[in-house]
């Protein structure tokens, strides 16, 4: 099978893009990772797409489209995209790349989340100053209010978890990503998914959609 997950920032789409992977056998690829991974390295992508990760700006349509042509399309074993498409261009691009290689992809999957639950979801995120773990207000809390469980250290709020980046990140994929929905809806290859729920639950939801489609 070859899958785009699609959806807003907090839909969890990357946790079950991961899960849905292991169990299909398909590769996860992830833009967002591939691009980290080579900004990390220091590698000639990485240099150009470093500012643009910086700024949680998009990297231009042409460079990301090369880049998912040769690392995950032009590959021969088959893939969940995650983070790919972002915009209606890039959508146009995997068609395109798709058709020259006689393939087709077999479903978008479409993790459905409203603004509000999305906000408190990434709203809510807190990181230890001392050793960095993670938690969440709601989802994983601290033991005690504002303290580490693991090291007695302070919590702050993340960096991309302010009021106001969140809603930059929503704006951005209302803006430019979003379009995608009706693009795949159009082309009958949309499956949506109430991503409301807790993560087990969204699971068991993409286990069905997918079982059904492997099964077709
Ligand atoms: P993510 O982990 O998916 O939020 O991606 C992290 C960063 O990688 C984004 O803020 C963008 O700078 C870049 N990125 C990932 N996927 C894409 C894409 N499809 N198009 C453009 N930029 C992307």
């Amino acid at each position: 099978m070859k899958l785009v997950f699609l959806g807003p920032p907090g839909a969890g789409k990357g946790t079950q893009a991961a899960a849905a992977a292991e169990k299909f056998g398909l590769r996860h690829a992830s833009t967002g990772d591939i691009f980290r991974q080579a900004a990390a390295e220091g590698s000639q992508l990485g240099v150009a797409v470093k500012d643009y990760l910086d700024a949680g700006r998009l990297v231009p349509d042409e460079l990301t489209s090369r880049v998912v042509e040769q690392m995950v399309v032009s590959r021969t074993e088959d893939y969940i995209l995650d983070g790919y498409p972002r915009t209606l261009q890039q959508g146009r691009d995997l068609d395109e790349m798709l058709r020259r290689r006689g393939e087709h992809l077999d479903a978008a999957l479409y993790y459905r989340l409203d603004d509000r639950e999305a906000v408190r979801r990434l709203t809510g995120r807190l990181v230890c100053t001392r050793c960095g773990v993670n938690y969440h207000r709601q989802f994983v809390p601290p033991r005690a209010d504002g303290v580490c469980d693991k090291c007695g250290g302070g919590l702050s709020v993340r960096s991309d978890s302010s009021e106001e980046v969140v809603r930059e990140r929503l704006a951005e994929y209302h803006g430019k990503t979003e379009p995608l929905v009706a693009f795949y809806e159009e082309q009958g290859l949309l499956e949506q998914v109430d991503a409301s729920a807790g993560p087990e639950e969204v699971t068991r939801r993409t286990e069905a959609v997918l079982a059904r489609i492997a099964a077709d």
